[in-house]
């Protein structure tokens, strides 16, 4: 049988292993962070009509900048955005490759601060950038001036930073990004996946963008817009950088059900979104019981919470699962990441925590 150590593939990505987390079917997944809640049935009217519209349409290509639905993001972020400091690809993953492939790429390098999104430094391989990977501070935070000290260590091509960050769910405060900002060379991409998950009163890295034109921050709407399944995520940024990711998107690279489908759901934002607090009541309620029975527990600001097991967190990931609760091992020794999710969800993982931790 042919491997593909048998084929001429490139040297690096030898030996490597594709990033994801096991897809099992068990009754209560809280492992991939998403949002718990099923589409509303209003919205999938919506979404329904807006795709009926398309359909005789598919023999043309779909609107290559994606125009209407880039206003329409824009409009939600607010902070008087237009469609050109917009972009949006195939989830927000999607939308980092092509700032690696515009900003990074061979000869080029990027710096995270661990422990953060696993795919950050994948992106970086795949599109040959080499990662330089620093460390958050101990309690998981990350001080201004750590974070700048490793930038003039390192003078990287691009910094990327994740607030909330995953797995760990820390907010960074918009002064830290200022000064890596004042720092930085580069580009700094500031991965806000988790945002709408936030507490009251959590600022954006969007308001630091007039006057940083190297400032890049990412959403998704596969988080509190509960739709990973659409594939859909987007930077706003000066619209200099638009320009420069043009140049590496592949043609139609959104299709027209995807941008269909999208505005169907920005345009019922409210309904989405109005779940998101549920959850965030969820996410309290695992941090409150677990430090009541005296677990160590992260503070989150997303849908997802860290907490301490036995050194050994594979054997209870296991356990858990064993229980019918599947959750994340991040590969961080003696923690594990629990997705919060609907109430009864957030039960059976509880029950199962407390025969366990
Ligand atoms: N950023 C972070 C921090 C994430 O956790 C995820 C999803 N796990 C993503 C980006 C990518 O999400 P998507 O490609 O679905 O937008």
């Amino acid at each position: 049988m042919t491997t593909i150590d048998d084929l001429p593939i490139r040297d690096d990505l030898r030996g490597q292993t594709p990033y994801g987390a096991p897809q099992l079917d068990v009754a209560v997944r809280l492992n991939t962070n998403e949002h718990a809640f099923a589409v509303p049935q209003p919205v999938v009217e919506e979404m329904r009509k807006r795709l009926d519209a398309e359909l005789a349409d598919l023999n043309r290509y779909p609107d290559r900048e994606a125009v209407g639905l880039r206003a329409d993001l824009a409009s939600y972020l607010g902070h008087g955005l237009g469609f050109e400091s917009v972009w949006a690809a195939n989830g927000s993953n999607e939308v980092q490759q092509q700032l690696l492939q515009a900003f990074g790429g061979p000869g080029r390098t990027a710096l995270g601060f661990g422990p953060s999104y696993s795919m950050h430094p994948l992106l970086a391989a795949g599109t040959g950038t080499r990662w330089i990977g620093a460390l958050r501070d101990p309690d998981f935070g990350l001080r201004a001036d750590a974070a700048v000290a490793e930038i003039h260590r390192h003078d990287p091509d691009l910094v990327f930073l994740c607030s909330p960050n995953n797995p760990t769910g820390t907010a960074l405060d918009p002064e830290v990004i200022d000064a890596v900002l004042g720092a930085a060379r580069g580009m700094v991409l500031v991965d806000e996946a988790y945002f709408e998950y936030a507490r009251t009163g959590t600022r954006s890295a969007i308001e630091l963008l007039p006057g940083h034109p190297r400032l890049v921050v990412t959403r998704t709407m596969s988080k509190a817009f509960g739709f990973a399944g659409g594939r859909l995520g987007y930077f706003a940024a000066d619209p200099a950088v638009v320009d420069a990711v043009q140049l590496v998107r592949l043609p139609y690279h959104l299709s027209a059900l995807t941008q269909a489908a999208a505005r169907a759901a920005v345009a019922q934002s409210a309904a989405l979104l109005a779940t998101v607090e549920q959850i965030k009541v969820q996410r309290d309620r695992i941090v409150d019981v677990l430090r009541g029975r005296g677990v160590e527990v992260a503070d989150s600001d997303a849908n997802f919470v860290l907490f301490r097991t036995a050194d050994d967190q594979k054997s209870a990931w296991q356990a858990f699962l064993d229980r019918g609760v599947l959750i994340r091992d991040v590969g961080l020794r003696g923690w594990l990441r629990v997705t919060a999710g609907t109430e009864s969800e957030t039960t059976a993982f509880l029950n199962a925590a407390e025969e366990i931790l």
